[in-house]
């Protein structure tokens, strides 16, 4: 294998595209401006989307609106003469982003969006009501009719946080609830009834409201746009399921029914004040990108410096983030970093690291294609805010950190690589988000590998399914505990080893000094809680393989902070290669920071790791096990010529040595026959 000759055989062509602020076209000399830009750096504009607004309030009026679209389309036609092959609009609200402008922008003159607590949206429209309809209709015919090579429907298509946190609760929302649930409901009766934990299906029937009003938006949308051009491709711009799944997160539907063949999955990480964030967002996209039915073939991350920052975000971060992106499934980048009509100097930078980077994405993107990410994967659901359970006293709709899907990505940091395919991967389960899986889901998690934590084992406990972890929670402690090693085989050298969360630093402790008790024979003690004063308490992480064959560790102190110590590192590292049967792709053996994202073929003879190392150290040397058997390894970076690795077998794989990984470097490492 080369990267040349691989290149013939997979598809997964790169696109990149740069979203164009309004003020950036709509005057002759802003877009002179913008065109010598563009001109100067063809090699990395595949597309030009013209934003169709400057504003995130929704109304416009519609004879002004089409003003702009017939200024919009002269400009497409001159980026399409300057040889750009794809250019289009970026329509910027839909339903509307957020509460913008409203001390001058003409109020909307049809129903607003209003929340649950009985607030209204100044710039957001209720989805459902005639008169919105009507208005969006005409608003994406004039789209239409400017002849866009394609049209994105955008705001993130939600029903939260548009100006109120949750919609809709209109009267016209609430009488077609009333028509579902067979009753009708004020607004306050509902809320009420919502925190009723007996009113499962209610809050189900709620979220299946929520998913239906984008499903039927969306199809008049795509309704209108084939009216007038049925060459037209739509995209749709979503929102991650770690935010929230209140909207329903129903992006096989919502997809089908646009009939879209563009995505752009989306989530917030704006700057380099907390640059490992990065992680996060590329994992979310990742998420998005795996619910996506198979007719969407360009997929969009969004990379963005909002609001348009020069300074905020380094370029090193800007390739960083989009080489992740890459690695976690997405074929194309939508920048969004070119909002405000200043001058080559706030964005010239960023463009000039994508020149240099783009080889190397598109030689990512030819050898591991279509090739699904491995790792452990953290479990979630696209029903976990209509299913789960709601106790006594809580409230469904705020937030709550046991139905956090991203409590485990913190596992990423420590080296550990994360996939965002659910495929056969062994699975992650946190807090309690399996109160939204079924048993047979649960039960077959439990039939692989499971890494869990004990607020996990508590939902397993409610569902009779915890003797399939073979222990449960012995008692609950919040304060003055630490856990050390056993000299079982899975800690290896960290034997012995103590780690101290400080749990009552960090708010509430439950679930962080969770004693557990073996229930079953066989169960193996991984690590004992103490006191202060190193006297034991009782077992605080343990293994166990049950009588369907699986491997389940449980974690029951401080599960998902505080894991970088080199003996928790090595631990967890040996307990995800134990639950997966050492078929976990990559390992990193050094304690260092390097990142990995790996993509596998299923016959396990290629694939490629993307290695980041997301700290301010330079790493001398790294050490990584690769479980492929390969004849050829190549090594790439940003501006370095493909190298060629040595290596050595060992009884997984290869063991590859790398060097000299600047802080914040990137190394692709590509395996195969
Ligand atoms: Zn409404």
């Amino acid at each position: 294998m080369s990267p040349q000759t691989r290149a013939a055989q997979v598809g997964a062509k790169l696109k990149l595209s740069w979203r164009v602020g309004i003020t950036q076209w709509e005057h002759d000399d802003a877009f002179e401006m913008l065109l010598e830009l563009l001109g100067k750096r063809r090699r990395i504009v595949d597309e030009a989307a013209l934003f169709d607004s400057i504003t995130h309030h929704l109304y416009i009026p519609l004879d002004k609106y089409a003003g702009m679209m017939n200024v919009a389309s002269r400009r497409m036609e001159a980026l399409r003469s300057a040889g750009i092959g794809s250019v289009g609009i970026n329509v910027l609200c839909t339903i509307g982003h957020i509460n913008e402008g409203w001390s001058y922008m003409p109020p909307l003159p049809f129903q607003p969006m209003v929340g649950h607590d009985g607030s209204v949206s100044r710039s957001c429209a209720c989805p459902n009501t005639v008169a919105f309809r009507a208005y969006i209709r005409s608003k994406y015919e004039i789209v239409a009719k400017a002849r866009p090579d394609f049209i994105w429907v955008d705001d993130d298509i939600r029903m939260h946080h548009h100006g109120v946190a949750w919609g809709c609760f209109c009267s016209t929302c609430l009488a077609t609830f009333a028509r579902s649930a067979g009753r009708a409901y004020n607004r306050e009766e509902l809320l009420e009834a919502f925190n009723d934990p007996a009113q499962g299906r209610l809050r189900e029937l709620w979220v299946e409201q929520n998913i239906a009003a984008l499903e039927s938006l969306l199809a008049e949308i795509r309704d209108v746009i084939v009216s007038v051009d049925g060459k037209i491709e739509i995209g749709l711009m979503t929102a991650g399921p770690g935010w929230t799944t209140y909207s329903g997160q129903a992006l096989d539907r919502w997809f089908a029914a646009l009939g879209a063949t563009k995505a752009r999955p989306g989530g917030g990480f704006y700057s380099d004040d907390a640059p490992r964030e990065m992680l996060v967002k590329v994992h979310e996209c990742g998420r998005q990108r795996a619910s996506l039915p198979p007719f969407v073939t360009e997929i969009q991350y969004e990379l963005e410096n909002f609001p348009y920052q020069r300074l905020k975000k380094s370029a090193t971060a800007l390739v960083d983030e989009c080489s992740l992106a890459l690695a976690h499934g997405m074929n194309g980048i939508a920048f969004n970093v070119m909002g405000t009509p200043t001058y080559a100097d706030d964005f010239a930078h960023w463009m000039e690291a994508v020149l240099a980077a783009r080889s190397l994405w598109e030689k990512w993107l030819e050898i591991v294609g279509r090739l699904s990410t491995s790792g452990l994967w953290p479990a979630w659901t696209p029903g976990l805010v209509a299913r789960r359970k709601v106790r006594p006293n809580e409230n469904w709709l705020s937030w709550s950190d046991q139905h956090n899907i991203n409590q485990s990505m913190v596992l990423a940091e420590i080296g550990i690589p994360l996939a965002s395919d659910r495929c056969r991967n062994p699975v992650v389960l946190c807090g309690r988000i399996a109160e939204a899986l079924s048993d047979d889901e649960v039960r077959s998690f439990l039939a692989s590998g499971v890494l869990m934590d004990s607020t996990a084992l508590g939902v397993l406990e409610e569902r009779g399914l915890a003797h399939l972890a073979g222990v449960k929670i012995a008692k609950r402690l919040d304060n003055g505990v630490m856990e050390r090693f056993t000299d079982d085989t899975l800690n290896g050298s960290a034997a012995g080893k103590l780690r101290d969360a400080r749990i009552e630093f960090w708010g509430d402790a439950t679930g962080m000094g969770d004693v557990l008790e073996p229930s079953c024979a066989g169960v193996r003690v991984l690590t004992v809680i103490e006191d202060y004063f190193a006297r034991p308490v009782g077992p605080g992480m343990t293994a166990f393989e049950n009588e369907l064959g699986g491997r389940v560790v449980v974690m029951g102190y401080a599960p998902w902070i505080f894991l970088h110590s080199a003996a928790k590192r090595l631990q967890l590292q040996n307990v995800a290669d134990w639950i997966g049967r050492d078929a976990l792709p990559v390992r990193v053996e050094e304690p260092v920071s390097l990142v990995p994202v790996a993509r596998v073929a299923e016959d396990r003879k290629r694939a490629g790791v993307m290695l980041l190392n997301a700290g301010m150290d330079e790493i001398a040397e790294a050490t990584i096990s690769i479980r492929i058997r390969a004849q050829e390894i190549f090594q790439l970076a940003v501006g370095k010529r493909v190298r060629v690795l040595e290596h050595k077998y060992s009884y997984s794989g290869v063991v590859i040595r790398l060097r000299d990984i600047e802080p914040w470097g990137l190394r692709i490492i590509l395996v195969g026959d």
